[in-house]
């Protein structure tokens, strides 16, 4: 078959070659999986999802039980106490700018201690001046940027916190940073720290990418709120659109009146056709993640091989689905971003470009052939045009189809002379 899609022998060797060798790792990757779908399955039962609560609602979306026992469904199995888990919310960054703005009030301060946050949240916040930014009512803002190692400067932290300190927020991923991923037994830590300062600090931790990668979550060391995007990890791919935060029910009820209105809350919010693929979605999440980090680790450990950077490096521990590859040329970017294109079940046969993307300073390439418009839990590659030269890859629905795609960009590298025959001999 892998003939069929233009792949030659000796790339299908070399990956077979690395599979072997990672063994190991994924029975790990399975063990958790493993642990994970039974902490959702438990949730789901618990819960008592029921058929009923597969279909949605219209109108308002008063007693929408599917809605209702979705968000039921999130919260225990994050073990929180509550969770907003709405199509209305549209996109990771709208998760996150309802957490803050629901839970911080004019003269609050907010302080990132985890370093800068994602780009869009720069507007958000009003890093870069914005219309309706949080800066525009009144929050101030500032951060303590991780130590040269990536690890949390606890002191920093400590002397940062002031009397105006309303919450600390931590970003689990790296995101398109080249720091490593915090994992979650380093987010308790800080919790901890930001909580014996003072213990009414609200902590927020942006979870994109973190989702089921380990067996616990922020909320299970002490975080008061984690928030995320369902086209990414706990959507497991079949989720169409929407957004989540779980925490503590007081920082749940203030983001949820300012989704919908103060007074209206949580109560209302039609769920239109269905809620069906947000609970198949959730179910799924474990092992598509599962897909995703085997693929991730498929990568690296080729690309390694191949003499390549790659960050996390392939015997690295993970915490997040991303992988970084420093190829060092234009060439070597557009080739791999080329190969995920042509593994992709939907638009398999357009060929990305470099283009002028709003908001960025140099010209962004992007692959990706998803069910779901920009999804990244499928597999999805993007890079700009610049310096080291790094693409980033995550996704993957099911473990093959993100082994063919990583395959399929060392055919493509090696079809344009990026690698020399020898590079691809089974050391
Ligand atoms: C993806 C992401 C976001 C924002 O999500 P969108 O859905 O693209 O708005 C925020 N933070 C991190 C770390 C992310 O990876």
């Amino acid at each position: 078959m892998y003939k069929a899609f233009g792949i030659d022998e000796d790339v299908v060797s070399f990956g077979a070659a690395q599979e072997r060798m990672l063994r190991e790792r994924f029975e790990e990757i399975d063990r958790t999986a493993e642990y994970n779908q039974l902490k959702v399955m438990r949730a789901m039962q618990q819960c008592r999802v029921s058929e009923a609560c597969l279909s949605g609602t219209t109108g308002y979306g008063y007693n929408d039980i599917g809605r209702e026992t979705l968000e039921a469904v999130y919260a225990a199995a994050f073990h929180a106490e509550d969770a907003l888990v709405r199509p209305q919310i549209a996109c990771g960054t709208h998760a996150l700018a309802v957490a803050l703005s629901g839970n911080l009030r004019p003269g609050d301060e907010l302080i990132y201690i985890s370093g800068g946050p994602y780009d869009t949240l720069e507007e958000v916040i009003g890093i870069r001046p914005s219309r309706g930014s949080l800066a525009e009512y009144g929050v101030t803002y500032k951060q303590v940027d991780l130590k040269e190692d990536g690890t949390f400067d606890f002191e920093g932290i400590r002397k940062a916190i002031t009397p105006k300190t309303k919450m600390c927020a931590i970003q689990r991923s790296k995101g398109y940073q080249t720091r490593p991923t915090l994992s979650v037994r380093e987010i308790g830590e800080a919790v901890k720290c930001v909580k014996s300062v003072r213990s009414d600090i609200i902590v927020m931790v942006d979870n994109c990418y973190g989702e089921f990668v380990e067996t616990t979550e922020p909320t299970d060391v002490g975080a008061d709120m984690i928030v995320g995007s369902l086209i990414k990890n706990p959507g497991g791919g079949l989720a169409p659109t929407g957004g989540y935060i779980a925490g503590t029910k007081e920082c749940v009820e203030n983001a949820a009146v300012r989704l919908t209105t103060p007074g209206l809350g949580k109560e209302v919010g039609a769920t239109l056709s269905a809620n069906a693929p947000f609970f198949q979605g959730f179910f799924l999440a474990p092992c598509v993640t599962a897909s995703a980090l085997k693929g991730a680790v498929f990568a690296a450990s080729l690309y390694e091989n191949l003499g390549f950077v790659c960050t996390p490096g392939k015997d690295a521990a993970r915490y997040d689905i991303i992988q970084a590859v420093t190829l060092g040329t234009p060439e070597g970017v557009e080739a791999f971003c080329r190969g995920i294109q042509k593994a992709a079940p939907v638009d398999s046969f357009v060929t990305p470009e470099p283009w002028d993307m709003p908001g960025y300073d140099s010209q962004v390439i992007m692959a990706a052939g998803a069910f779901v418009s920009g999804s990244s839990i499928e597999l999805s590659a993007d890079a700009p045009i610049r310096p080291p030269y790094a693409v980033y890859f995550q996704g993957g629905l099911t473990w093959p189809s993100a082994k063919l795609g990583i395959l399929m960009t060392v055919q493509e590298m090696k079809n344009d002379g990026l690698l020399r025959p020898e590079d691809l001999c089974v050391k």
